[in-house]
């Protein structure tokens, strides 16, 4: 009998209280801290109650479990639905601080209808039994070009015909110009990035002039709902505007955005993924974005209207009452995830998109593919990068992603690892700990 190597015992934030959770066996305490002191000291009082939750295992029997978790894991995802990304150009009409692809340097060629015919044969043939959906992706796929129209007239069009949703990932500047393709599309959600109230978002992304864009995305917001059209706004959070999350959230609440069943929200951090080049001062790590967030939430809890924080698996415990199947695997590239772009190349994700190197195959002029490096993707997982095999973080953590931890280290079989115990000392501590 040992503790289990899956638990991940810590100390909440701002309280006496420790806490275990235990991924494997989907079991979860707020543990005294007398407990947590005879934990310490591998002595236990509650014996038969931690062997029944798993905190304390037989290393045989958790053996078993895990294998069988992650069958149930692998044949659950056979069954997901695929997410297929297409990026018309990598084109975009603003020149944000931040932005990772400004550093690609594609071929500039105009986007053609046969690729759209030939993408979605690929896709008819080779995801013909899965589910999926198609996220049209950019750099900026609503420019105002009139040939850039008609293409993604066309391509959503071509979705239409075939019963396939589309998801659309935008800047937001020209929803009001696409209004009349957009309210007749089989749409999801549209993806828009809003990154404060006027003056520190106009900073930050503006258009390629230099002219503000706040108001006509804003203006873009305010049609979507009214159209019933799920907006997903994703606020990319730096030191320079987490602050501003206050007064964003005023701003949201007064158009009336956060009352609406139609509006969501997502905060994301600037990207690592490449260089991400003059910008990197102002990047926060995952761990100190969540604390500084946490921090606010104590001064402004009604920022939680507008955005209720992960904090890893800690909101999904306090809205569903029990925890996440176990994550043996948080990078979906090349397994329920592509990306197709204009000249008829493949990728694995949107992470790796029109970056050199990393196409995997093509669907135009011709299909072909790379099966080595499909399956070096698809082999990722917690099982099979070394450093995740005895890290009690894996099956919240999944591994994370590929595509950052073949940047940071050269290989995609290493770990981009999350500080899951932090997030969980923050967000168990702030969903039930009644500090927020
Ligand atoms: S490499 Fe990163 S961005 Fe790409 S699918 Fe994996 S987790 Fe997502
Ligand atoms: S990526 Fe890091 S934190 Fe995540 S499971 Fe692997 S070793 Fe643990």
């Amino acid at each position: 009998m040992y503790f289990s190597r899956h638990n991940i015992f810590s100390k909440l934030k701002d309280s006496d209280n420790y806490f275990i959770v235990n991924l494997l066996t989907g079991s979860a305490d707020i543990l005294a801290p007398e407990k947590a002191a005879e934990i310490k000291r591998g002595e236990y009082s509650d014996i038969e109650e931690y062997k029944n939750k798993g905190y304390l295992a037989e290393e045989d029997s958790e053996k078993k479990l895990f294998n069988s978790r992650y069958l149930d894991f692998i044949r659950n995802r056979e069954n997901d639905e695929m997410q297929l990304f297409f990026v018309p150009w990598y084109e975009c009409n603003f020149k944000c601080s931040y932005c990772y692809q400004s550093e690609y340097s594609n071929e500039s060629v105009q986007l053609q209808k046969p690729v759209i015919d030939a993408f979605f044969a690929h896709i008819s043939e080779a995801f013909r039994d899965k589910r999926k959906y198609i996220t049209i992706f950019g750099g900026e796929p609503l420019l105002s070009g009139s040939i850039q129209k008609e293409m993604i007239t066309y391509l959503i069009s071509e979705a239409a015909k075939r019963n396939i949703d589309l998801a659309i990932v935008t800047n937001g500047y020209n929803i009001t110009g696409y209004s009349e393709v957009l309210a007749k599309a089989p749409l999801r959600e549209i993806q828009i990035t809003l990154d404060g109230t006027r003056e520190i978002h106009d900073k930050r992304r503006a258009l390629k002039n230099g002219g503000g864009t706040f108001d006509k995305i804003a203006e873009g917001i305010d049609f979507c709902l009214s159209k019933k059209i799920p907006v997903n706004l994703r606020v990319v959070i730096d030191s320079e505007n987490i602050n501003n999350l206050v007064e964003l959230s005023g701003f949201a609440a007064r158009k009336g955005w956060t009352d609406s069943p139609f509006f969501k929200t997502q905060l994301g951090r600037n990207y690592e993924l490449h260089s991400c080049g003059s910008h990197k001062p102002a990047l926060f790590d995952r761990a100190k974005m969540y604390e500084e967030l946490y921090e606010l939430l104590k001064i402004h809890p009604d920022i939680l209207k507008f955005h209720k924080p992960a904090f890893s698996v800690s909101k999904f415990l306090s809205e569903n009452g029990e925890l996440p199947s176990p994550l043996f695997d948080s990078c979906p590239g090349c397994k329920t995830e592509w990306a197709f772009d204009y000249t008829g190349s493949i990728y694995p994700c949107t992470a790796t998109v029109g970056k050199t190197g990393e196409k995997i195959g093509s669907f135009y002029p011709k299909t072909s593919l790379d099966e080595g490096r499909i399956e070096a993707w698809q082999d990722r997982d917690v099982t099979s990068i070394e450093k995740c095999g005895d890290c009690p973080l894996q099956l919240a953590c999944g591994g994370g992603c590929g595509s950052v931890a073949r940047n940071n280290t050269g290989k995609l079989l290493s770990p981009d690892c999350r500080p899951v115990d932090k997030l969980l000392e923050l967000g168990l501590s702030a969903y039930f700990g009644e500090k927020i």
